[in-house]
This record gives C-alpha cells, structure tokens and sequence, in this order.
C-alpha cells in the first residue's frame, strides 16, 4: 500500500570542493490516503526531502520508489513526467498566472496533455468545485483573497489527479482564520481519498495532520502518528 518508499536515501550538495550532507540516510514509507506533515528546524533538510519527493531533484544515494517506479536514476524528462503526472504542488506563495483567469490557471498543467479542451475545461471546472471555487471561474487572481488564490492553486495541483498532494508551507502566507479553512481543505481531500504531504515549521499545521515525520540535521529524528486536532469547523 505504500505510494512513497524511501531507502537510505542521502542528499550531498557541493560547494566549492566540499561536500555538504543535506540528508543522511532517510527511510521512510507513506502510504496510501496518509496526510503527514514533514517538520524540522530550519536548515534541516525539509526543502532537500520535498523536492526529492516531488521528483524536482534526486537522491545521491538511497532508493526512491514512488507508486512503484524507482525514480532515483531517472533522468529530467522522466523526471518532468513523473511530476506533472503524479505530484500535484502548493506554494505558499500561490505561483498563479496573473494575466489568466482562474479557469486558465487549473487548465494549464493540462496543456501537454493529449485530451480535447472540453474534456481539459471539464477537469478544471470539476476541480474548481472541489475547492468550492465554481464561481470565480473568470476571475483573475488579483480579484481573490489569499485563501481564494490559494484554492486555485490547490484545484490546479488537483486537475491531474495526482497520487500526491504535496505542499511547501502552503499557509505560510495566510492569516489563521484562512490558514483554518486551508486546512479544513485539506481534511476534506484527504477524507476523499487524497494522500497528503505537507512541509511546514509550524507546528499547529503539523499537529493536524495524522503523522508528524521530523527531520534534524538531515536525520529522521521522530515519526510520530496520532489522532488528529480537530480544527472545530
Ligand atoms: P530546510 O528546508 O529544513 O530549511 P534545506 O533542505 O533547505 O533545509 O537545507 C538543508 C541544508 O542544506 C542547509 O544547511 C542548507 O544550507 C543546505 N543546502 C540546501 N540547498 C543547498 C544548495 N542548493 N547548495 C548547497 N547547500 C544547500
Ligand atoms: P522556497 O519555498 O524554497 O523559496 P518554492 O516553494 O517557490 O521555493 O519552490 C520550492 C522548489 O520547487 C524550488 O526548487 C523551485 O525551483 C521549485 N518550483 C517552484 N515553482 C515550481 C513550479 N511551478 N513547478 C515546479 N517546480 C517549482
């Protein structure tokens, strides 16, 4: 049932002729329709686990299987392909076009995709109702509140029907009233179905989720999985 199988993976960056050890040796397993939270300091390796997670880099060493393919020695085509099919992304600075309607913005992951535009418009509008956006559709980014642009880019991760949710901080923008209905988002998603990765520093986003997987100094310090705080909608 695992979507994510890491195994001994490790992570060196170079600078200059040093070799600078971002992760050292990570195992770590998530499942099917799990919602974790990845924690640690600042410096601990949180970006370095996400972006080999969301196949935007490879290991060094280790294993990676995601869904069953080993991803690690896959090359930056495979790589894009896997991304754009498997990974739906969340940013805590949104990354929305701002010259494009909402609508445009969940259609574009689907650009590449050999469907016909009403099938395209179809997903995104479905998507779009997931979020409960299905009636901004022709609305521009700069017309939404943070929490609103943040559910178009919650639909257009959502649009290729990932096998995973992964989001960077994604309320790290937000006041705690929006951060609660983001949250609540997620919650929902992930009672559909959704696995759910989400990296943050704070630990009330960390303490919603079923499982709280803490990196210090690029070691797996604690994995912890609990019943979930409810937000108390
Ligand atoms: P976190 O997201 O937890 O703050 P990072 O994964 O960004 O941690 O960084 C882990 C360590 O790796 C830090 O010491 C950081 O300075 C270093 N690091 C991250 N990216 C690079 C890079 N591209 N080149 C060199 N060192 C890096
Ligand atoms: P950070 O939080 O480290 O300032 P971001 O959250 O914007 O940066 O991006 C995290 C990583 O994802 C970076 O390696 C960046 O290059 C990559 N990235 C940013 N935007 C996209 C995108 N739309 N699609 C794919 N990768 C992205």
């Amino acid at each position: 049932n695992a979507i994510i199988e890491l195994k001994g993976v490790s992570k060196t960056y170079q600078i200059g002729d040093e070799g600078y050890v971002a992760l050292k040796g990570i195992d770590l397993t998530i499942n099917h329709n799990e919602f974790v939270a990845i924690t640690g300091p600042s410096g601990s390796g949180k970006s370095t686990l996400m972006n080999i997670l969301g196949c935007l880099s490879t290991p060094t060493n280790g294993e990676y299987q995601l869904n069953n393919q080993n991803v690690a020695n896959y090359d930056e085509d495979q790589l894009a392909h896997v991304r754009n099919h498997s990974i739906g992304f969340i940013f805590q600075s949104f990354n929305l076009l701002p010259r494009q309607s909402v609508l445009q913005n969940v259609i574009h992951p689907l650009k590449y995709r050999s469907m016909s535009s009403v099938e395209r418009k179809r997903r995104a509008l479905s998507a779009l109702d997931k979020v409960g956006l299905g009636d901004k559709v022709n609305s521009f980014p700069s017309q939404l509140s943070g929490g609103q642009r943040q559910r178009v880019a919650i639909a257009r991760a959502l649009v290729t029907e990932p096998e995973i949710l992964l989001g960077d901080e994604p309320t790290g923008n937000l006041d705690s009233k929006t951060t609660q209905e983001i949250m609540a988002l997620f919650d929902q998603l992930h009672e559909q179905g959704q696995t759910v990765v989400l990296v943050t520093h704070e630990q009330d986003i960390a303490d919603h989720c079923q499982r709280e997987v803490r990196l210090v100094d690029g070691l797996l310090a604690s994995d912890v999985s609990k019943e979930r705080v409810s937000w108390g909608l």
